[in-house]
């Protein structure tokens, strides 16, 4: 409730907050504003033991001529993780690549960086954005699936109301090769077509990933609530998924380059460190999403807006910085 009222608040002053101010808050959030910032960023993590994911800023183009910037970035990308030989998988907004715009093109271009990071085992993931696009994501993944590019999964929302059968869709397509994040959703969508209470978000959560975890997909679990964190190391331990343990499900994709047994943890740059650690203690394989790039401030301008609960989030951070560290 104090959350929702003082988001609210920072979303309403806003557009008078001076640009500093934003930049220093998302600097805990954000690598750095080109590759080299993310490369820095990645080598640090992996030295505490977490894999990576990179996204590069930026999403909803509004010609198709910007699509060529996302496409030639992550190509370096690409070429950076091989070259510095790190654990890595990209992130990629679908937008960002023309498919809204353009559903074939978008198509096109999302396959030249899936095809690039196919021939080097490196995993694409197609980051889930607001509801108009649900249905294209997925079946773009599907579309890659069918040429043949298994080193491609999206990210489900568990907010959704379709993501169960979504989940159940995919894995009967797939077969063995599906690869989700499951995350909570951060775009406040509809009630016609989502939960819109903590509660039954966290409840969707949990029985999406023992879904996922049933029909053998290899699952991202993508949440710094510890609800849900300790929900998932429970189905995990009760499915014999855990460290050390070879992943035994019948159809589970098996010898993923930077792949756990079945499942890893992932977290946003900046977001609970302390818990990701003590994961990564345990044995369980983490990842960390790194965004970078230029937009950064339209980037946390509109999280902002989209979801005012993480302006509460933030600024719990910065006065218990114990309870958040990076
Ligand atoms: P919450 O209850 O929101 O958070 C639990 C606690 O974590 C909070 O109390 C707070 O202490 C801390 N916390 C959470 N978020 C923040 C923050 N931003 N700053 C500071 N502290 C914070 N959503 C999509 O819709 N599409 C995606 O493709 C997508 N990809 C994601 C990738 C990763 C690796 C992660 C971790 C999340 C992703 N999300 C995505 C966001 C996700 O849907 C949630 O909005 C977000 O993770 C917050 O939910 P939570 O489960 O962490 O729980």
């Amino acid at each position: 409730m104090a959350g929702g009222i003082f988001g609210r608040i920072v979303v309403s002053i806003l557009p008078v907050m001076p640009k500093f101010l934003i930049g220093w808050v998302a600097r805990r959030y954000v690598a750095g504003k080109d590759l080299q910032s993310a490369v820095k960023a990645m080598k640090k993590l992996e030295l505490e033991t977490a894999c990576t994911t990179v996204d590069v800023l930026g999403e909803e183009i509004k010609s198709l001529e910007e699509a060529e910037f996302f496409v030639e970035e992550y190509k370096r990308v690409i070429f950076a993780i091989n070259k510095e030989n790190l654990n890595a998988n990209i992130s990629i907004k679908p937008t960002a690549f023309g498919l809204l715009l353009d559903r074939e093109k978008g198509l096109e271009n999302i396959s030249k960086i899936c095809e690039l990071a196919a021939k080097t085992d490196i995993f694409v993931r197609l980051d889930m954005e607001d509801h108009r696009v649900t249905q294209d994501t997925i079946d773009v993944v599907l579309e890659m699936h069918s040429r043949n590019l298994t080193n491609v999964g999206c990210v489900l929302q568990s907010r959704l109301f379709r993501t169960k059968e979504d989940i159940q869709k995919i894995c009967e397509i797939t077969k063995g090769s599906a690869d989700f994040r499951l995350c909570k959703g951060i775009y406040l969508e509809p009630p016609e077509i989502s939960h819109t209470d903590y509660q039954s978000i966290v409840e969707s959560f949990c029985s999406d990933i023992d879904l996922a975890l049933d029909l053998d997909a290899y699952v991202g679990i993508a949440s710094h609530d510890l609800k849900v964190i300790n929900y998932a190391k429970d189905a995990l331990k009760s499915r014999n998924l855990g460290p050390g343990v070879m992943d035994g499900r019948m159809n589970s994709p098996k010898n993923r380059i930077g792949k756990g047994e079945g499942y890893e943890f992932q977290f946003l740059l900046g977001v609970r460190g302390n818990v990701r650690r003590k994961l990564a203690d345990e044995g369980h394989l983490t990842r960390v999403y790194i965004p970078y790039g230029s937009q950064w401030y339209e980037y946390s301008m509109r999280r902002l807006r989209e979801n005012p609960d993480i302006a509460w989030h933030v600024f719990k951070a910065m006065i218990f910085p114990w309870n958040n560290r990076r």
